[in-house]
């Protein structure tokens, strides 16, 4: 039986396996390496690790934690997560875990539209977080993609990275006529047909519209990635999915179910690395000092 047992090595998971391994815990870290982030070759804005690549900050992460002998890893898909009494029970292929407390640190997935070569140029051309890949391409051509009331505000933040902007709504306009007046008003071309492709041609991004006519820029921002949870929790454990996609959650990442946590992009949609990291901390030292006062 461990302490506690974290499903998903990503940031806030293995940032919670450090302040937990660091106070005397035993800790389990179960992780399937299927992170949402792999398909970028640099990730931004991580304090001391600008540009660094997803997995080597991983690597260098598990390096720091072999250090302490109170953290196992577990490679595999964490499975059927029950609780049994005041413990928790989950299953890794054919081998079963316990501990006192669960982390989930499962982080989301990518749903994206079913659009012809957009899936390989994701996290390389198309991107949807400007501050993790606005940088790269400031002042150089953008493509917004999105539609719907919270596409102003979207557009309005790309255009701090660049003032070169077309927009394609993938369909008829959803937005309002005040915000349809804002974007003309600024002059930017609006294009509502469907898209059909994605393409990369030398040195530039493609973008196919069903009329046939082509776009051409140095990367796109899409609005919407449409991303879902990886873990699924059982219904027993009640805890909410909330409107969003989110699991319902109060302070430190506690859920409804004692003795169970859920952090990271799982709990907030988007917390990036530092606040994914940061989170990971946060429920360590809570889930400390929940066992402290239990064991007193
Ligand atoms: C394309 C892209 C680019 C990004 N770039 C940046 C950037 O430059 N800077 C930045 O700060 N943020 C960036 N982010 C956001 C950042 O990746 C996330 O906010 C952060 O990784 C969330 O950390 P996490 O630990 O919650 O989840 P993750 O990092 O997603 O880790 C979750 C882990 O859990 C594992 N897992 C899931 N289900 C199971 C299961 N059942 N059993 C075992 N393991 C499981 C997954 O395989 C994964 O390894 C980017 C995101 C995307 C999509």
């Amino acid at each position: 039986m461990f302490d506690v047992m974290i499903i998903g090595g990503g940031p806030s998971g293995l940032s919670a396996a450090l302040v937990l391994g660091r106070a005397r815990r035993s800790v389990l870290v179960i992780d399937n390496e299927q992170a949402r982030n792999f398909v970028v070759q640099s990730s931004h804005g991580f304090l001391t690790r600008d540009a660094i690549s997803p997995k080597e900050l991983r690597h260098l992460a598990k390096k720091e934690l072999k250090k302490y002998k109170t953290v196992q890893f577990c490679q595999g898909t964490a499975r059927n997560l029950q609780q049994s009494h005041s413990n928790f029970l989950v299953e890794v292929g054919n081998l079963e875990f316990s501990a006192k407390k669960v982390i989930v640190a499962s982080g989301l997935k990518e749903q994206l539209p079913n659009i012809n070569g957009l899936k390989d140029l994701y996290g390389k051309y198309v991107f949807s977080c400007p501050y993790c890949d606005g940088w790269e391409f400031r002042d150089q051509k953008l493509t917004v993609i999105g539609n719907g009331n919270k596409l102003i505000e979207y557009v309005k933040l790309i255009r701090q990275w660049s003032k070169e902007i077309v927009l394609l709504t993938g369909g008829p306009r959803t937005f309002t006529s005040k915000d349809y007046e804002e974007l003309t008003h600024r002059r930017i071309p609006i294009m509502e047909e469907e898209i059909s492709g994605f393409s990369r041609e030398r040195n530039d991004l493609q973008i196919t519209l069903s009329n046939g006519v082509v776009i051409t820029c140095d990367a796109a921002f899409l609005l919407k990635t449409n991303a879902i949870q990886h873990l699924i929790l059982p219904e027993q454990l009640q805890v909410k999915l909330k409107k969003n996609g989110s699991y319902e959650t109060s302070l430190h990442g506690q859920t409804i179910q004692k003795g169970l946590y859920i952090i990271g992009d799982a709990a907030k949609r988007f917390t990036g690395l530092v606040g994914a990291a940061s989170e990971g901390y946060e429920a360590g030292v809570h889930v400390n000092k929940e066992l402290v006062d239990e064991e007193w």
